[in-house]
């Protein structure tokens, strides 16, 4: 996860990123950061928050120059701390560079290593920084040329914004895991991690970044390269599930048509006998609507959500996660009392937070819950950038549907099958990663790989 966002060839190009960061918001809530180019000088403000209050008062400002790179943040390698927050910055013999990553290597600790030996010095935990050293150390007189050889070395996933003063850059790794779109407004040209950030700012959707593309944007336009032996593709089907705004076309394909036919094919695969559907708001809310559809049951909002607490499960601690969960969201007693539920959930990663929304629905009235979700089980860890690294904290890769219907507290409970998530989809199935339902991970994963490898 993460949100980037890039501007070239606008004056309000700061402007415009502290817009596109608050649509990518729910990318990352944990930081956010923007640096703009004026040409000569870079100038930043990042803080650890929303883009909101990060940004809050005159901080965008200084912010001058016409091109510029944001980032929202959530911790996947390296941890929750104010050195870590993106962009990233360097300055170095040839200039500068500016790095919004999106993705999570995999090779990680050889690069790193490696360039230790050879004498870099490294600032943060990140692995985005390692781009920036394998740039400033590349041979190659042309930038352009640096930008391929560095990221020729990098294994794993990343969707990046870069920019080396004027120009801007966006590149997206061979398998194509995370999204990146281009847009244009009124001559400028726009990066973005979803296409909703566009359409806040009301610019033109041009197309996306390929898989294996570098795209050197200049206010003279775009310049494309291919450089990467073509891979098989291996898109990150749980943007659909989960990450990303229903309201973005990822991948192609629109983000709320696809929920509802998971929805659809849920019905058809898990149907239930009850009075009504719900959704637990708001990430199950669209596949819900198809369920219901599909079922014929009516739709119903049995749990209203506080739309001023952040999303759940990508906080880093526990305790934080817990207390969310309890202020987030309310149940209507009038709709749920004596009810037989269907209850749709887009995905059940450690349990708890489902957990206390059934106990929730259970609490008002509810005579039956019945639950169904819009994936397959959760059992093996993502290396590519989620945030559920471990089988340790994933309840299905330790329990059986059953162990977890009972300890959810459901009268019974339906996941989607692998087919079936696949059937939803537009794209052939063989486009996408589903490595942490299928345990088929899309590339050889080196041995000593674990999350926070670099702070242990
Ligand atoms: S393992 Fe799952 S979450 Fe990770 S990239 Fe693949 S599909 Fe996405």
């Amino acid at each position: 996860m993460c949100g980037i966002f890039g501007v070239c060839g606008h004056k309000e190009a700061a402007r415009l990123t502290f817009l596109g960061l608050y649509a990518l918001q729910h990318r990352g809530e944990e930081s956010a950061g923007i640096i703009a180019c004026d040409g000569r000088r870079i100038r930043h403000h990042k803080g650890m928050g929303l883009a909101g209050d990060v940004f809050a008062g005159d901080a965008i400002k200084p912010l001058k120059g016409k091109t510029a790179v944001g980032h929202v943040r959530y911790s996947t390698t390296g941890s929750s701390s104010t050195k870590n927050i993106q962009p990233f910055f360097v300055n170095h013999k040839r200039g500068h560079i500016v790095i919004a990553h999106n993705g999570n290597l995999v090779n990680t600790l050889e690069l790193h290593k490696e360039l230790e030996k050879r004498g870099s010095i490294f600032q943060t935990t990140m692995d985005s920084e390692i781009i920036a050293h394998l740039f400033a150390r590349s041979e190659e007189k042309d930038c352009k040329k640096r930008v391929v050889a560095a990221l020729s070395q990098l294994e794993g996933s990343y969707s990046l914004v870069l920019m080396l003063d004027n120009l801007l850059i966006g590149a997206r790794d061979p398998l194509g895991w995370k999204p990146l779109c281009i847009g244009k407004l009124n001559g400028a040209y726009i990066l973005a991690s979803e296409t909703c950030a566009l359409d806040l700012i009301q610019a033109e959707y041009v197309r996306d970044v390929e898989p294996g593309e570098i795209v050197f944007i200049t206010e003279e336009g775009i310049e494309s390269i291919k450089p990467f032996k073509s891979r098989k593709h291996s898109l990150c089907i749980f943007e659909y599930i989960y990450f990303a705004r229903p309201d973005s076309n990822i991948f192609g394909d629109n983000v709320y048509l696809t929920r509802k036919r998971l929805g659809e094919q849920l019905a058809r695969e898990y149907p239930a006998d009850c009075d009504l559907v719900m959704s637990i708001p708001d990430s199950g809310s669209y596949a819900a609507v198809g369920y219901a559809r599909e079922a014929g049951i009516p739709y119903e909002i049995g749990m209203i959500r506080n739309h001023y607490v952040g999303r759940t499960f990508i906080q880093p601690s526990q305790f934080i996660r817990d207390f969310k969960v309890k202020v987030k969201l309310n149940s209507i007693k009038d709709v749920l009392k004596d009810k037989r539920v269907v209850v749709v959930e887009d995905s059940i990663v450690r349990g708890t937070t489902s957990r206390a929304r059934i106990k929730a629905i259970r609490q008002a009235g509810a005579k039956e819950i019945h639950m169904r979700v819009t994936c397959p089980p959760l059992r093996h860890p993502c290396f590519f950038g989620i945030d559920f690294p471990t089988k340790k904290e994933l309840i299905a890769a330790n329990n059986s549907i059953e162990q977890i219907r009972d300890f959810l507290g459901l009268d019974s409970l339906g996941y989607l099958s692998l087919e079936g998530m696949l059937k939803a989809m537009m794209l052939p199935k063989d486009e996408f990663c589903t490595a942490c339902f299928s345990g088929n991970y899309p590339i050889k994963l080196p041995k000593k790989l674990s999350k926070h490898a670099l702070e242990k």
